[in-house]
């Protein structure tokens, strides 16, 4: 079940919340220009992240671990973080990578 207003959900997860292991972390694929390249991206599906101008702030793949919250009302765990995150930092590219289609 979805929440898209905090007072709805009783509960407000709060400590060092990676959003990495949130199922609102979305990674998507960002076409680069008219090639047949891409990105990867990561996005909140729930709009908590934001430039200073309220615009939606996305970021790039290999820096997901360090998104992290004090508090998100909307943090919906996926699984036991501790080994995830330990997994994702071992996989993760280490830099922006291009990949093709
Ligand atoms: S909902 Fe909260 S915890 Fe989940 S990805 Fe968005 S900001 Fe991170």
């Amino acid at each position: 079940m979805e929440f898209t207003d905090p007072s709805e959900k009783e509960e407000t997860f709060t400590g060092k919340i990676y959003c990495a292991n949130c199922s609102h972390c979305v990674l998507f694929k960002q076409q680069v220009g008219q090639t047949t390249s891409y990105v990867l991206r990561v996005r909140c599906n729930m709009g908590m992240w934001k430039k200073q101008s309220g615009e939606e702030k996305i970021y790039k793949y290999f820096t997901i671990v360090r998104r992290t919250m004090d508090s998100c009302c909307y943090y919906d765990a996926m699984g036991d973080e501790k080994n995830f995150i330990k997994e994702l930092r071992r996989n993760l590219p280490i830099r922006d990578e291009i990949y093709s289609y």
